[in-house]
């Protein structure tokens, strides 16, 4: 999956939204993470997120791929999320959490809220969750 397949994705579904000034955003994500842990904007913090049914106050951080063994079987790219991916997915995790005074118990997982799989069991939760932590506990550059 690409930026460009989600882009596509979320307007057909009805995720598209339109800012007071004009600009319209179809990413239901506010932040989308390359393979290569380039980061793409989605649509700006301030605009409702549309990425888990009931949550649209949370910002939503999607790492492009698929991260299912079920699916993906070694087909459709890595079945984790390559290390510069994950570590890019980290730094803005905690620069969000500080930005916005949270803590890892303010962060989940897709799965953790909506009734799916996301972001799939090839996706290292707990190595995740510490590296955010410990980012997190060192004092901001
Ligand atoms: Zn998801």
């Amino acid at each position: 999956m690409t930026a460009a397949t989600i882009d596509a994705m979320h307007r057909r579904r009805g995720f598209s939204i339109t800012d007071r000034n004009g600009t319209t955003y179809h990413v239901g994500y506010h932040y989308l993470i390359q393979q290569d842990g380039t980061v793409l904007a989605g649509r700006p913090e301030h605009l409702p997120g549309a990425h888990t049914r009931g949550y649209p106050d949370m910002l939503g951080i999607a790492l492009i791929g698929d991260f299912h063994r079920a699916s993906n079987r070694g087909r459709r790219g890595p079945l984790t999320p390559p290390p510069a991916q994950l570590a890019t997915a980290e730094r803005l995790t905690v620069a969000l959490l500080r930005k916005y005074r949270l803590n890892t118990g303010h962060l989940y997982l897709h799965r953790d809220l909506g009734q799916t799989a996301c972001p799939g069991d090839g996706f290292p939760r707990q190595a995740f969750y510490a590296d955010v932590a410990i980012q997190l506990a060192r004092p901001a550059e």
